[in-house]
């Protein structure tokens, strides 16, 4: 018996992606326009058999208000709102009151809450305050649009990521990546509470019962990283029936699109598709993934990445466009058979 959702008529695969923000979105973009397809229907149609499970760790709180960017990221651009030029935030944007916060001396002078944006926050926060969780709001958030996928924060706990820096003291995460541009040497990653933690309601589940999990290509530290370090995360990745495929962030032995060689460095790992393939490792080896697709500019490392007992699928790997996210989409899914 096929475990694939019957939407439409047509059979899609039931597909689970591990998403941060700009990766995660262009990725997520992609899977929507590769289900739409096999569906032969509209983008939300595909919702009930794509789930995106999204990064918290970029969370914070900042002049009262509880940001969520990467969540905010994966929002806007399934709902086809997102400012593509800049990478971030609601597209035509205004920036009133930030300029008022930032009279007032209020917030941080090198962060920008566009006033679009800042509805979205002031909506999130004042639910979190009558008492919703996380992933209540973000459901209720998700109505407004038709997304094409059921989104789900990684944990409704607050687990935002700190950076730990050589002299022994540590910032948030958005302070170090926005106002330092990722330029102050880190030494480690901490989320504080995640041991304590326990995915948002779904999250296993939907790992549990999908045909495949897709690890987006997305930065390996600071945004899935967060999301395999919730307890039982790791475990539903590594015992579920689905083929689990990742999708290399390296291209050319170089980070695309931001810092994330920073990060690599700071837990030690090169800046190439074997060496992050190492990291999240091979199912058959405690790790976590079945398949890797690398792309042409690495085709030379593929042999390396087989040895390890990934199998490696050689895929154009760059995201430009949804027609070119979603022949990702189509390599990745055919990767597992679907
Ligand atoms: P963030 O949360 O906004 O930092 O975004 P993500 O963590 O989701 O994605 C950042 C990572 O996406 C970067 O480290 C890039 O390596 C990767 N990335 C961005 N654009 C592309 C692309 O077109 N192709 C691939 N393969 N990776 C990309
Ligand atoms: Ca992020």
């Amino acid at each position: 018996m096929s475990r694939s959702a019957a939407v439409g008529g047509a059979a899609i695969p039931r597909v689970v992606v591990l998403a941060g923000g700009v990766g995660g979105s262009r990725f997520a973009l992609g899977v929507r326009e590769a289900l739409s397809r096999r569906a032969g229907a509209a983008a939300p149609e595909s919702a009930a058999s794509f789930t995106v499970v999204v990064n918290t760790g970029d969370d914070l709180w900042l002049s009262g208000v509880r940001l969520q960017p990467d969540v905010d990221s994966l929002l806007y651009a399934l709902a086809g709102v997102n400012d593509t030029e800049r990478g971030w935030g609601r597209a035509g944007d205004t920036e009133r009151v930030n300029r008022e916060l930032q009279a007032w001396g209020a917030g941080w002078p090198w962060f920008t809450l566009g006033d679009l944006d800042l509805g979205t926050h002031l909506a999130r926060t004042g639910w979190l305050r009558e008492g919703l969780t996380p992933s209540q709001v973000l459901e209720r958030m998700s109505r407004r649009w038709p997304l094409g996928a059921r989104l789900l924060p990684m944990t409704d706990a607050e687990v935002d990521t700190q950076v730990v820096l050589g002299d022994g003291t540590s910032m948030h995460f958005q302070e170090w990546w926005t106002r330092h541009r990722a330029a102050l040497t880190p030494v480690w990653f901490e989320a504080p509470g995640i041991a304590a933690a326990r995915p948002a309601p779904g999250v296993v589940e939907a790992i549990a019962a999908a045909d495949v999990v897709l690890i987006a290509p997305s930065n390996p530290v600071v945004s899935v990283g967060p999301i395999l370090a919730v307890p039982g995360i790791r475990d539903a990745l590594r015992t579920t029936g689905a083929a689990v495929v990742g999708v290399s962030p390296v291209i050319g032995g170089r980070v695309v699109r931001g810092m994330a060689d920073v990060c690599l460095t700071a837990i030690g790992v090169e800046t190439s598709a074997t060496a992050v393939a190492a990291h999240y490792g091979a199912r058959s080896e405690a790790g976590l993934l079945d398949a890797w697709l690398i792309a042409e500019e690495d085709a030379e490392s593929a042999a390396d990445i087989s040895r390890l007992g990934i199998r490696t699928v050689v895929a154009p790997l760059w995201m430009r466009d949804i027609p070119s996210s979603a022949a990702l989409a189509e390599a990745a899914l055919a990767t597992a058979q679907l």
